[in-house]
């Protein structure tokens, strides 16, 4: 009897495992509110990815009909840049995001990767092209270098180790009673904001995406692990397309390009010190940003 438990039991840890899993891609993108309606077109082709240059060309989205949320919106990502998009709580900023994972269909426009239209692709190469990093991980229940390897289960122990270096996580790994084995997740240690996002960034690097999203969190972390982040980020990016997403003005000032959201619409774009020169929308937010700081 005790043969055929054993097994069983680990199905169902195996089965809770993947539904967990399965729930923190939803909840990573807000999704849990509607299922999405998406499928492969029947003669959807494989994303033939080139260097990973991404392109919205007068993109209209609305999540109800009559409450449009993008409008219009157009911008380029050249290959191995990095764009911030910026605006209020509600812009649409995490929305772009959701449509470049294709998890809504836009209602104008058109949406490319390597001049390819997101739309006429299979999801599953399509996300395979993306790696993101959400704004709030959900750990599962295991050791964290499970958690870490969930970004690609068959890495070599080799490469876990250079993402948990990359990800500026051994101090955090060593600091634990059982090192990488510590268990974390709901029943584990509990693991702060930051620490949960440089998992979710180790998870991204080992996933070996070409495009990176990064949907910066909200609340705000303690500024070493903001700065912990950031550079891990900084690391990452050098050998991707990143798209990042971003509250806090301070963390791009770097960006090749910042598009800054005005109620779905592009308000400007350029780099830190041209929209500050401009003297518009950007440098606002950012004189706010700075006065709330000081
Ligand atoms: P924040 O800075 O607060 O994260 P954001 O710029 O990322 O905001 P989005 O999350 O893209 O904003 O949301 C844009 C708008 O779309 C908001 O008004 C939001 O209420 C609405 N919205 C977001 N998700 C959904 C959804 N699943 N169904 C309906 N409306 C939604």
């Amino acid at each position: 009897m005790i043969q055929l438990f054993l097994p069983l039991n680990f199905l169902g840890f195996v089965y809770r495992e993947i539904r967990r899993a399965l729930t923190d891609l939803e909840n990573m993108l807000g999704l849990l509110k509607r299922k999405p309606d998406i499928t492969d077109a029947p003669d959807a082709t494989t994303l033939q990815l080139a260097n990973g240059s991404i392109r919205f060309q007068q993109v209209d989205f609305a999540y109800q009909s009559g409450r449009p949320i993008l409008q219009q919106l157009s911008f380029t990502v050249p290959p191995g840049s990095k764009v911030a998009i910026v605006g209020a709580s509600g812009a649409g900023k995490s929305t772009i995001a959701r449509l470049l994972y294709r998890f809504y269909r836009i209602s104008g426009g058109s949406i490319c990767i390597d001049d390819q239209d997101i739309s006429t692709v299979t999801l599953d190469s399509l996300r395979r092209a993306i790696a993101i990093v959400p704004q709030d991980t959900v750990l599962f229940n295991s050791s964290i270098r499970d958690n870490i390897r969930y970004g690609r289960p068959n890495a070599s122990e080799q490469e876990v180790e250079q993402a948990i270096d990359l990800a500026h996580l051994r101090g955090f790994i060593n600091s634990l009673p059982h090192g990488d084995a510590t268990q974390v997740g709901e029943r584990g240690l509990k693991v702060s904001g930051g620490e949960k996002q440089r998992i979710a960034i180790a998870r991204a690097i080992l996933k070996k995406s070409p495009i990176l999203v990064f949907d910066e969190a909200t609340s705000a972390l303690d500024s070493t692990s903001e700065q912990a982040i950031l550079q891990a980020m900084r690391e990452v990016a050098r050998n991707h397309t990143s798209v990042v997403i971003a509250h806090r003005l301070s963390t791009i000032t770097d960006a090749d390009n910042i598009i800054v959201l005005k109620q779905g619409r592009l308000a400007e774009q350029g780099s830190h010190n041209e929209l500050l020169a401009a003297n518009g929308e950007y440098a606002r937010m950012w004189q706010l940003q700075q006065k709330q700081q000081s």
